[in-house]
């Protein structure tokens, strides 16, 4: 596409990115039939070509976008389907975070969306506010039917989990063979508070097959959860003190990868060296994994118990389309044993970050159909490897659901990890 930024604005190196990735889109809308949005609402705008024009047109006029604008712009869950249908190459969230940062700079969102958005960029990655926020939100569930909808949602989504206090950790662990290969276990926010059992059952596993790990956690948070709501300044600061507490172990240890249990910050981690240029952010984004892929070749020894289990496996968007491995932990879970089935349906579980909190009809809507796919492969539990598709998709099966490191944990010799 033609594109029209003055040299000024081209002299911003997040803007001339923007730019580049304009001008790549030729708007042949081949994405279009791809994005959840476009598919439940039916509105050009509310699809990545119709979103890519409003970006344009925002970033180019450096103007105040109108409510209308901001809530196509809004809608986008960040699943990145777009991305791996575009004949093109364009990188969207190259746009749709310039926007974000564009809108949060500039639009003057109503008083109560903007609190909203505010706690949750503070809260949710800070693991002793979100323990005291959950117990809150209990109490505010029972208030729920009288509560305005922007309290009510958010409450009755968080007093849905159970809340794990904090717990002793140790942050080295040594390998139980001798050791293979020495890891950084990113441990994170959300996931720390609500699920801590996956990181355990991840630390099993690495050591049980000869790796020795250490656990790195900077503030307790990647960035992810601030990035995608455009807060860009809360994000580098999360992100800053993650890359420094990984450098500083690893001057000491010389890690051959960082390890996540969360693709969605795997996806955000290996985008650190776009957004802090520093050689230490790029060391770190370019060696940063997901757990499935560390795992894929390491030689597991499975038992027997869990042979045949019927697991129904969601992909987490940033799996598929952010680290571009979709089929990774599946074959991984086969070679184990485990009878590996996949839904038809293969879009966003309608969790995307807080998106399930800020726009949750479109979240419920995707949401209901992830789980009529899921339980149509008559699963006897579901597994994923994202700590935000688990909680969404918990809420909404009848079946046990699980992080695929806790089926790997315990067809390695580790707790079963569901009752049935
Ligand atoms: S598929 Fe790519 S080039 Fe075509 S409209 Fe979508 S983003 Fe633009
Ligand atoms: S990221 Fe997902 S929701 Fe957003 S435009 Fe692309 S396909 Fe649609």
């Amino acid at each position: 596409m033609r594109t029209n930024f003055s040299a000024g604005q081209l002299a911003d190196p997040h803007l001339a990115e923007a730019e580049k990735q304009l001008r790549a889109c030729v708007h042949c809308g081949i994405c279009t039939a791809t994005c959840p949005t476009y598919t439940l609402l039916g509105d050009e705008l509310d699809g990545p070509r119709g979103r890519i024009q409003l970006i344009q047109h925002m970033l180019e006029t450096d103007s105040t976008p109108s409510a209308k604008v901001v809530s196509h712009i809004d809608r986008c869950l960040s699943c990145l389907a777009c991305v791996s249908a575009c004949p093109s190459g364009v990188n969207y969230p190259r746009l749709i975070d310039e926007a974000r940062a564009h809108i949060e700079r500039k639009a003057a969102r109503p008083t109560a969306r903007r609190w909203l958005r505010r706690a949750l960029g503070t809260v949710l990655p800070d693991r002793k506010k979100l323990r005291l926020a959950l117990s809150l939100a209990r109490l505010g569930a029972i208030a729920a039917p009288v509560l305005p909808k922007a309290l009510r949602i958010p409450a009755e989504t968080a007093a849905r989990f159970a809340i794990h206090g904090p717990a002793a950790k140790t942050r080295h662990h040594k390998p139980e063979t001798a050791p293979a290969k020495r890891v950084a276990l990113h441990v994170g926010c959300v996931q720390e508070v609500i699920a801590p059992q996956i990181t355990a059952s991840a630390i099993r596993v690495l050591t049980r097959h000869g790796f020795e790990v250490v656990t790195v956690e900077g503030t307790g948070c990647c960035g992810s959860l601030n990035h995608h709501l455009g807060q860009t300044t809360e994000a580098e600061r999360h992100a800053t003190a993650l890359v420094n507490d990984i450098i500083a172990e690893d001057a000491r240890r010389r890690f051959d990868a960082i390890v996540t249990t969360a693709s969605g910050c795997a996806t955000t981690i290996r985008d650190y060296g776009f957004h802090i240029t520093t050689q230490d952010a790029k060391h770190v984004a370019t060696r940063t994994r997901d757990i499935a892929e560390v795992l894929k070749d390491a030689p597991l020894q499975p038992g027997t118990a869990h042979k045949g289990t019927r697991v129904a496996y969601h992909s987490a968007c940033s799996m598929t389309h952010g680290l571009k491995q979709p089929g990774v932990a599946p074959q991984l879970l086969r070679k184990l044993g485990f009878d590996v089935v996949e839904p038809r349906d293969t879009n966003c579980c309608g969790s995307a970050g807080v998106y399930n909190v800020l726009e949750p009809d479109i979240a419920g809507e995707l949401q209901s159909r992830k789980a009529a796919s899921l339980m149509a492969t008559e699963p006897q539990l579901v597994a994923t490897g994202n700590i935000g598709c688990w909680a969404q998709i918990k809420a909404a099966v009848p079946v046990p659901v699980v992080h695929t490191i806790e089926l790997i944990d315990w067809a390695t010799g580790g707790p079963k990890p569901f009752t049935s």
